[in-house]
């Protein structure tokens, strides 16, 4: 609004995903909320393009506009150092992705989402390289264009949730056991060691954050509203609307979510995934009591969930 005020021309270009906005919808031109769908339309479009032109902006940036304006540092805009250290990305990690990206011990994903999420690699080289070798992982660059595509269609998501059916839940919203849970004290070791993973690196794996996402809004009935901005605090791949479409899929809330009746077992996901403990040891070495009981957890949360929505 600055800049057009000031009558400087403003150019958009698509730089972040693949396909943006409205170019993946359905035959009647609305959006699809379902992602195997857009997925297949997303292919469909990308085969029919394919490969996308990969851009290396390094000979162009002498062409940035020159100025005696002196740019203030981040520093002096406000901005303090993090002593926490964003990894490198690694595409070797994802060789055998399909068999091993469920198992947080096993150091499997390619630690993408910082650089995505920045801006620092790009969308078309990496999907380019995807296509070819491993479907899976591309599955998962869809999945983020489908929360963009889904964000833009429907910016109330935002704050609401994406089914409205479930506006009548009435969340329990216990402010010390959201505490609790955000410290990683809730002596469910696989979420307080993802939640201490999270403080400490601000990163967490996939399959951790939706069982720590689930337990918030499941077994606590913690609104998914403050976890979402909890995580938006913590992360350093924080995105809008892969978060706020990843936690309204854990709540239950959003478009193409888990049904509210499958409720993660803590224990049975730790079984499934870490079944030697080793993540869990890394990051939680003491034993100690669960804050509720899982079967009791279980039956309030169907009982409240059952109360407001009838899907
Ligand atoms: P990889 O498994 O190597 O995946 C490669 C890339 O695919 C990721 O970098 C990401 O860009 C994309 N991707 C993978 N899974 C998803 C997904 N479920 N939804 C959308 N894109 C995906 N991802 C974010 O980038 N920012 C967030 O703020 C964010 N919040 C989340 C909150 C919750 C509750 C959950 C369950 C997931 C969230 N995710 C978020 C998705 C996912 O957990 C991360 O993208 C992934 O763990 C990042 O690690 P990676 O780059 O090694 O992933």
């Amino acid at each position: 609004n600055l800049l057009v005020a000031k009558e400087v021309t403003v150019l958009a270009f698509k730089d972040q995903v693949i396909f943006e906005e409205a170019e993946i919808v359905k035959a009647d031109s609305l959006p699809y909320t379902v992602y195997t769908p857009f997925k297949n339309k997303w292919l469909e479009k990308y085969n029919s393009i394919a490969p996308v032109q990969e851009w290396d902006a390094t000979p162009y940036f002498s062409n940035f506009f020159k100025s005696t304006f002196e740019f203030p540092s981040l520093g002096q805009i406000g901005f303090i150092l993090s002593s926490i250290k964003v990894k490198p990305h690694n595409l070797k990690l994802v060789a055998n992705y399909h068999e091993t990206r469920d198992f947080p011990a096993l150091d499997s994903t390619s630690y993408l989402s910082p650089h995505l999420r920045f801006g620092t690699v790009s969308i078309r080289k990496l999907v380019n390289w995807a296509v070819r070798k491993n479907p899976v992982f591309l599955s998962e660059l869809i999945w983020r264009e489908f929360f963009m595509q889904i964000l833009f269609h429907f910016p109330k998501v935002k704050n609401r949730n994406f089914k409205s059916a479930y506006d009548g839940i009435e969340w329990r919203n216990d402010e010390a056991d959201f505490k609790r849970w955000c410290e990683g004290k809730t002596g469910y070791p696989i979420v307080d060691a993802g939640m201490r993973e999270l403080n400490e690196t601000g990163f967490m794996h996939n399959r951790v954050r939706m069982v720590v996402a689930s337990f918030l809004t499941k077994h606590l009935l913690i609104d998914w509203r403050w976890g979402e901005a909890y995580f938006a605090e913590k992360l350093l791949d924080y995105e809008l609307s892969a978060n706020n479409g990843n936690w309204q899929w854990a709540a239950g809330s959003g478009c193409d979510a888990a049904p509210y009746f499958r409720i993660f077992n803590p224990e049975e996901q730790t079984k499934k995934f870490d079944a030697e403990e080793i993540y869990i040891r890394k990051w939680v070495k003491e034993k100690s009591k669960p804050i509720v009981e899982h079967k009791f957890a279980r039956e309030r949360c169907l009982d409240v969930y059952k109360k407001a929505v009838k899907e």
